[in-house]
């Protein structure tokens, strides 16, 4: 594993445990810093594109996770939502938000270094809402409801006429 070399390029020798070492480094520069223990590196092509830590405690916003704030920068890097052929090294196990986040945007390849059994004497461990998601929507303890008034109708039609003729 250490030795797999990811470099598509002349000058890119960065090997996946470089790059899994870099995320644990940003995690711990993160506790430092007063937030979680969280860091991720995001590849493409060889390259790092995107750095990011877990940044809850200075914005305040639950959905600032390591692995989403790289894809977010990574999305602005390559000016555009499809991040194919891009991969994450994140010092934990993602949640299942942050998975969700690679299956919709292309990512299929990611690295973890802490696993949830790690995770769990912290409170940092995710494997609670990952069994949740296993159950069936309206099995979860989110109250999931349908709720659409009945003169409501053709929101997504309207959306795909839009697109076929080309307006916004
Ligand atoms: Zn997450």
């Amino acid at each position: 594993m250490s030795t797999f070399d990811l470099g598509l390029q002349e000058g890119t020798i960065m090997s996946s445990e470089q790059h899994m070492r870099e995320a644990l480094a940003l995690a711990r520069d993160n506790i430092k810093a007063g937030g979680r223990p969280f860091g991720a590196v995001l590849i493409y092509q060889g390259q790092v594109i995107a750095r990011a830590v877990n940044e809850i405690h200075s914005t305040q916003d639950p959905t600032c996770h390591a692995e989403m704030q790289a894809i977010r920068q990574a999305s602005r890097v390559l000016g555009r939502p499809d991040l194919d052929g891009c991969e994450i090294y994140a010092s934990g196990h993602p949640c299942p938000m942050c998975l969700a986040a690679m299956h919709l945007c292309g990512i299929r390849r990611a690295w973890f270094a802490y696993s949830n059994d790690e995770g769990e004497p912290y409170r940092l461990s995710t494997a609670d809402i990952y069994a949740q998601m296993a159950r069936p929507p309206l099995q979860q303890e989110v109250v999931l409801r349908p709720m659409k008034p009945a003169d409501e109708e053709g929101l997504y039609a309207q959306w795909h006429a839009g697109q076929a003729s080309g307006a916004a």
